[in-house]
């Protein structure tokens, strides 16, 4: 994985951004200029209105066929054992999904472990 920070233009605005580049997956992360964290960029359009809607977190012991599974949406919270949607083939996962306000676009950023590294990765899911 490479940290690169390069200049962008956008919509006539300069934007330095920040790229983590993993094989073919790019992350694009704002700037941090109010100190509040960089924003998280769409992978479809860059724009950095990007609403959470749903959070899925995944705990489970390495390989094992059933965890912890707990969903929360809106005012719903669900708790069960089911992994189906772990972005970990073997251990554990999060998934924070996300909607963008310009283009509509849903995305879905995940957190997982795998083989003693944190992956996280960014895709568009409609
Ligand atoms: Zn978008």
């Amino acid at each position: 994985m490479t940290l690169v920070s390069h200049v962008r233009f956008q919509s006539a605005v300069v934007f330095n951004l920040y790229q983590i580049r993993w094989n073919k997956m790019q992350i694009i992360i704002g700037n941090n200029d109010e100190g509040f964290g960089s924003e998280l960029l769409c992978p479809n359009c860059c724009s950095s209105y990007l609403h959470h809607y749903k959070v899925d977190v995944f705990e489970r012991t390495q390989d094992a066929k059933v965890g912890i599974h707990c969903t929360v949406s809106g005012e719903i919270t669900i708790i069960d054992r089911l992994l189906e949607g772990n972005p970990s083939p073997r251990r554990n996962g999060l998934n924070i999904f996300l909607w963008c306000e310009k283009c509509a676009v849903k995305s879905v950023f995940s957190v997982s472990q795998h083989k003693g590294h944190t992956i996280i990765d960014l895709k568009c899911i409609n």
